[in-house]
């Protein structure tokens, strides 16, 4: 399996850098591209879809209230929760497969928490500036110009938590709402208590707590390394390229027996990095896979005039001189168990039931109608799932003497419910039993879907 180092090992190792508060240097080239590609359309969706309408409602909302989650023309149900959790199930078998193949690159260019991070990572150049003048701010003692830097920091970390936590609780509760009740100071208080509370969360998390949640508060870094095998692709140092490492001037020529590798020592790997760790010592929990230390070390072989690669994308065995085996039996089966439960969760969407039945009988036991019929009362709860408005015939089956008693179709809006009082009626002589099992049907009038049932029972005298 492959090894990986902690960071905790490394501070533990001699001439250890100990732990300081991490200032990446700001740094382009194409992984950060990809990065920018990623969090964007990430951003687009998070803050674009929830402005969305379909249907007259808001297309993305997950209505605590009504137990209803709507997305786009489909409804779920808090019954139709095993479709959720099929969700569930695509998301993991997708990241172990992504994880299988490529390492970290979902935590690198598109997990919230990095995202978010570059984001306030921004915020603090705009306010503070580049690396340097961050480092110098750091050390510098308390004047106007620092304290006037950090405020306006701050003020800028918290507006993008509070559009942030808005953003969120609006996937809950109607945004536009939400938003005039905010302005006009009416929100209620549930609504302002998760506003406030995940605004401070954002600020938080992105702001001050950043690779530590990676390092210490997600599961993901820590079972990833029973991930990643021999073949996975991860960010890795070439070290039979680049070792013995020693510093050199740009475009200096090397003696032919200076006995130096390709790495300049130049340190500029490390000063991009997120989490502040030196990827020249290997496979590390800590590594996030954002490619950033790729950039920085290709631009730096361009300007000494050496190839590119020396930081890559490259499996272990690769670096030891083998081949990548790209299609392999964990990889296969991740992808099968990915594409199945695609299927069965697509097969569970479209075979789902458009209406649902529930029956409830009335607690009494039965009564004797004027014409001497046994009759019992039941309450039945009908549901329209459907997107658009339909028409339901209701009746009860198989009753060989028995009698339906009540309407015998129904009109409902989408998403609309109905609690219909019905009877059932048998004459004394037909019961051969004093417990009779009978069947509710709801069916569609334009015969959309199948017909859903639901069973009861019918009590007489014993
Ligand atoms: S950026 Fe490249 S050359 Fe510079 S220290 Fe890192 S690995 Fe070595
Ligand atoms: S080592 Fe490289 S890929 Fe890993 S987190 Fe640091 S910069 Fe990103």
């Amino acid at each position: 399996m492959t090894q990986f180092i902690s960071v905790k090992q490394l501070d533990q190792a001699p001439g250890a850098r100990g732990h300081q508060k991490i200032q990446p240097r700001s740094f382009t080239g194409l992984y950060r591209r990809l990065r920018l590609c990623g969090g964007a359309v990430l951003f687009a969706l998070y803050f674009g879809v929830v402005w969305l309408n379909w249907n007259d409602r808001q297309a993305v909302l997950w209505d605590l209230a009504e137990k209803e989650f709507h997305i786009f023309s489909a409804t779920f149900w808090p019954e139709d929760l095993i479709l959720l959790s099929a969700i569930l199930l695509i998301c993991a078998f997708g990241l172990f497969f992504i994880t299988i193949w490529a390492g970290r690159v979902w935590c690198g260019y598109a997990c919230l928490q990095s995202v978010w991070t570059w984001v306030f990572l921004w915020a603090e150049r705009l306010a503070e500036g580049d690396r340097s003048r961050r480092i110098k701010l750091d050390r510098a003692g308390l004047s106007v110009n620092k304290a006037a830097r950090r405020a306006c920091k701050h003020g800028l970390w918290l507006i993008i938590s509070l559009i942030t936590a808005i953003t969120f609780v609006g996937y809950f509760t109607p945004i536009r709402a939400l938003v005039g009740d905010l302005v006009s100071l009416k929100a209620s208080g549930c609504a302002a208590f998760w506003v406030f509370f995940f605004t401070a969360a954002t600020y938080l998390n992105a702001g001050w707590l950043r690779e530590k949640v990676c390092f210490h508060m997600c599961p993901y870094g820590r079972f990833q390394s029973s991930m990643v095998d021999a073949d996975s692709l991860v960010v890795s140092y070439d070290t039979a390229r680049g070792e013995p490492r020693g510093s050199r001037r740009k475009g200096e020529q090397r003696a032919p027996d200076d006995g130096l590798g390709d790495c300049i020592d130049c340190q500029l790997c490390v000063q991009v990095c997120p989490t502040g760790i030196d990827i020249r010592d290997g496979l590390q929990m800590e590594c996030i896979g954002c490619a950033a230390c790729i950039d920085a070390c290709d631009s730096i072989m361009d300007k000494m005039g050496y190839d590119r690669g020396l930081v890559r994308y490259a499996s272990e065995r690769e670096l030891a001189g083998g081949r990548t085996h790209v299609l392999r039996p964990r990889l296969i089966g991740y992808f099968l168990l990915l594409v199945s439960t695609i299927a069965l969760f697509s097969w569970g969407v479209a075979s789902r039931p458009l209406v649902t039945l529930d029956v409830e009988r009335d607690r009494g036991m039965y009564r004797f109608t004027a014409d001497g019929q046994i009759e019992n009362s039941y309450l039945l709860k009908v549901r329209n799932k459907d997107s658009e408005a339909r028409f339901f015939i209701l009746d009860a089956v198989g009753l060989e003497h028995g009698e339906y008693q009540g309407p015998g179709s129904l009109a409902l809006e989408p998403g609309e419910k109905a609690e219909i009082p019905v009877s059932v009626t048998y004459p004394p002589e037909s019961l051969s039993s004093a417990n009779v099992s009978i069947q509710f049907e709801v069916s569609s009038m334009d015969s959309k879907g199948a017909p859903v049932t639901s069973r009861s029972t019918f009590l007489g005298p014993r």
